[in-house]
């Protein structure tokens, strides 16, 4: 007998049908004798459809009210669930992310988890009942409910599995795994079948949105394993685990395990900065102050305006309007000259613990993309990854070739049961 949390993703439980579906798989497990804690996300697009809503209400929604309005999609999909799981003749309660014992701060849509206290959760279990948690959300020390930022569930699910140090924590999707790409831009992606937290948490962190980053740090830092599967199936997913347990599989897996690709980025391009000691830290300093989330940095030096120089970085678009703002305050302080923005860029991603051992993964990288006559705009690397940024128009068409290139293509098409990709 296991103790097992299963996740459920909007897409697994999008309507009546699929409510029904991942009930008779937690009824299964439960029946097999295992103690069950369930984790589910809101229906389908709920979240989006509950976005879009506010946004045609106000274009300046409070945070605290929309993470009220957000929780209720999970809300709705929570007790759906237990009822649907109670019908099987399995009892099961739906419990509030607040009511489960999720403790969060108080950054409202995009909060971090404090802590779990997961009393009602054990007297539930021992009560041999089915727990369904409302995933992406918490609640903050002034007793008002949070959210973890989107994908977030993934992310209460591996909290529960350490707190309450289940045996392994299962996400259900709409694919049969991690794969080596997206399967809905590159056909072709094959199925990882194990993984380090190491390689994951490069892929989650570049557009690989099948789990949630910080999902990823939490199992890493508490050596939660998961298994990425989908709940139309039941084939055998992803196994995540520590970067010791499959080492030797590294050795013997291709020199890149993946390729991600991101549209959600935006660049700012900062020029007629003073080429002087203290001008970066000034401009990352101010946009650290608005919380703003920087990934790649390129600096150049101007040979037509010497002693001045262009300082390129990008943000998730949602933080574009504030960090230029907040650049645009400190204009005179900072000293430069104009702000030049793209709202979208397209960033692509390879990701590979072998890369350590391997060269040529760059030339490969930049012959791939020379040869569709493609212009490199930065270029960000780690000890396992290499990062460039491409017109974010020709970026599904880079990843297709990356990924031939470096002899990823499976045989067989991937399989996406579900979802919208939205
Ligand atoms: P859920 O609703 O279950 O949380 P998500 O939409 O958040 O599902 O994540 C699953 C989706 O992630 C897949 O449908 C797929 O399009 C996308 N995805 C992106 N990169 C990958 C990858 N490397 N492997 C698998 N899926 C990926
Ligand atoms: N419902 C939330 C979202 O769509 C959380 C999740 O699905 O993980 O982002
Ligand atoms: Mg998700």
């Amino acid at each position: 007998m296991a103790l097992i949390v299963q996740k459920f993703g909007g897409s697994s439980v999008a309507d009546a049908e699929g409510i029904k579906r991942v009930a008779a798989r937690i009824a299964e497990t439960k029946r097999a004798g295992h103690d069950v804690v369930v984790i589910v996300s809101a229906m389908g697009d709920t979240t989006d459809d509950l976005i879009d809503l506010a946004n045609e209400i106000t274009r300046t929604p409070p945070a605290r009210e929309m993470d009220i309005l957000l929780t209720a999609g999970e809300r709705i999909s929570m007790a759906l669930l237990a009822m649907a799981v109670n019908d099987l003749g399995v009892e099961a309660h739906a419990y509030t992310g607040r009511q489960a014992g999720l403790m969060t701060d108080d950054r409202y849509g995009k909060a971090s988890i404090l802590g779990v206290v997961p009393e009602r959760i054990l007297r539930t279990i021992q009560s041999n009942a089915v727990a369904i948690v409302a995933g992406f959300q918490g609640v903050n020390v002034h007793n008002d409910v949070t959210t973890l930022g989107r994908g977030g569930s993934d992310t209460t699910a591996v909290a529960f599995a350490a707190a309450l140090h289940a045996d392994v924590c299962e996400i259900y999707t709409d694919v049969d795994g991690v794969f080596s790409a997206d399967p809905r831009i590159v056909p072709a992606a094959r199925q990882l079948k194990i993984m380090t937290y190491e390689e994951t948490l490069e892929l989650a962190a570049h557009g690989a949105k099948v789990l949630h980053l910080r999902a990823v740090e939490f199992a890493r830092k508490f050596g939660v394993a998961i298994h990425v599967r989908s709940s139309f199936s039941h084939q055998e997913g992803t196994w995540i685990v520590s970067d010791h347990l499959s080492e030797q599989k590294a050795m013997e897996a291709p020199v890149i395990a993946g390729v991600a690709h991101d549209r959600s980025q935006a660049k700012i391009s900062v020029s007629g900065v003073p080429d002087i000691p203290g001008a970066a830290s000034k401009i990352f300093a101010t946009v650290s102050a608005v919380d703003g989330n920087i990934d790649m940095i390129v600096q150049n030096t101007s040979i037509s305006n010497p002693g001045r120089s262009t300082i390129s970085f990008t943000v998730p678009q949602e933080q574009l309007t504030e960090v230029v703002d907040a650049l645009e305050a400190k204009k005179e302080e900072i000293g430069f000259v104009s702000i030049r923005i793209s709202e979208q860029i397209g960033i692509l991603s390879v990701v590979g613990a072998g890369m350590r051992s391997h060269t040529g993964v760059s030339a490969k990288l930049f012959e791939t993309l020379a040869s569709l006559g493609l212009n490199i705009d930065i270029i960000s690397t780690s000890e396992i990854r290499i990062s460039v940024v491409l017109p974010p128009e020709s970026l599904d068409e880079a990843a297709r070739a990356v990924h031939t290139a470096f002899g990823l293509d499976a045989d067989t098409e991937a399989i996406v049961y579900g979802g919208t990709g939205r």
